[in-house]
């Protein structure tokens, strides 16, 4: 018998209209005794079964369904159907391409995966697992992932705090194959990152794929151009953009490690005269250029600032101070491109918070777009929190 997990009167609306998630307020009871990365069959409080997924007893998320067929079999046969789409959907999109052979294969939830993350690096890919219920599957998930994308390796990503509540502390490293690191393109920019797990490795699973097509967009504005990359990571504005033809690029970010890697990716493309990376806080860096050192481009990309709604008003004004500095910096009918990618933040608060730092800054601009993450970071319709990067492109006057 698989256990139940048994939802209150009153919060079966949202997973009912498709949400995913299942809040520990809203369980009712249990049955069944279900341990830690069980299957379960989610109910209605009329007995009525909803769907299927892992238990995580000690999560805020204690069930986050990944199928809402009560008689489908969670097994091998289903994520390799699951990771099928996926990739069906990437090729309907045209990744990978001539130009782009790294991108995001699955996005959890967004691909009926919640708790697992893929990304693919040309021939490696690497898996992050979110959930208990994942984890407790991984030889099943790896043997899928590596079957279905045709990766020569697969690397699992090392846990982080995020991973704590649901158990999981997991060094990760190589799991399946052998390779060397992780060698791709991305809008025709080369790249060459260390494997997540060794000493060489990045943040998250090693770059940021969810700004793909903005980065293409910053590089077609700033042909010709100077351009400002603060929070660079390992520059994948600032490279975009030199390789587009910008004119002369600074990236600013506190990591060493982002900056090393950076530094040795523009020696690598040769373009050690026009890109220039600098280890700083952004807030100190741009404080002591010149007063009338401008830029045709400033790309704002900071850290996630709310992880809660807790945390929201901080975060805006924190975004707000971001732009003011950020938009002193702007030449005049240059562009100000700034993101967030604090879920928690919505498009219109932050819209908000751009103008209010603009105005702080004695700027006018108009908004040309507002944009989110690449078509390979899909999520549920039912679950717009999920799409959380936003990306403000403002044509300062
Ligand atoms: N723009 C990057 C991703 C940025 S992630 C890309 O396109 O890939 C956010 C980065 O901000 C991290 O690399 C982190 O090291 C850096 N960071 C966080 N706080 C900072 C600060 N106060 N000053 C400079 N960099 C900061």
């Amino acid at each position: 018998m698989t256990a139940g997990v048994h939802l209150r009167a009153g919060s079966v609306q949202p997973v009912w209209a498709g949400h995913p998630w299942v809040f520990a307020q809203a369980i009712e009871r249990l049955s069944g005794a279900p341990q830690a990365g069980d299957e379960v069959l989610l109910y209605d409080p009329r007995g009525n079964a909803l769907g299927r997924g892992y238990y995580s007893p000690g999560s805020a998320l204690p069930v986050r369904l990944l199928t809402r067929d009560p008689e489908e079999a969670l097994d091998g046969a289903f994520f390799r159907r699951r990771l099928t789409a996926a990739l069906a959907l990437r090729r309907a999109l045209g990744l990978p391409r001539a130009d782009t052979t790294g991108y995001r294969a699955v996005n959890a939830e967004g691909d009926g995966l919640a708790g697992l993350v893929v990304d693919v690096y040309g021939a490696v890919a690497c898996v992050q697992f979110l959930t208990a219920g994942m984890k407790a599957r991984e030889e099943l998930v790896l043997d899928a992932v590596s079957e279905v994308t045709g990766a020569t390796a697969v690397v699992e990503v090392p846990s982080g705090p995020a991973q704590r509540p649901e158990g999981i502390v997991s060094p990760g490293g190589l799991r399946r194959g052998a390779a060397e690191g992780l060698v791709f393109l991305e809008n025709g920019v080369p790249w060459a990152l260390g494997l997540p797990g060794t000493d060489e490795g990045g943040q998250k699973t090693g770059y940021y794929f969810d700004q793909r097509d903005n980065r293409a967009r910053v590089a077609s504005l700033a042909r010709g151009g100077r351009v400002l990359d603060a929070f660079s990571y390992v520059g994948g504005f600032g490279l975009t953009a030199a390789l587009g033809g910008a004119r002369e690029v600074l990236c600013v970010d506190s990591g060493a490690r982002a900056v090393e890697v950076g530094q040795r990716r523009v020696e690598a493309l040769e373009l050690t005269d026009r890109v220039r990376f600098t280890r700083g806080d952004v807030f100190k860096v741009l404080e002591a250029l010149d007063r009338e050192d401008r830029y045709d481009v400033v790309v704002l990309d900071p850290p996630k600032l709310a992880r809660s709604a807790r945390e929201v008003p901080r975060a805006l004004e924190r975004y707000r101070a971001t732009v003011g500095a950020g938009a002193r910096r702007v030449a005049s009918g240059g562009w100000l491109v700034a993101c967030s990618c604090s879920g928690s933040v919505d498009a219109v608060a932050f819209q908000r918070a751009v103008a209010s730092g603009l105005r702080d800054a004695g700027r006018e601009g108009s908004l040309v777009s507002l944009s989110g993450a690449g078509g390979d970071h899909p999520v549920p319709v039912a679950f717009p929190e999920a799409a959380y990067l936003k990306c403000a492109t403002v044509r300062v006057w």
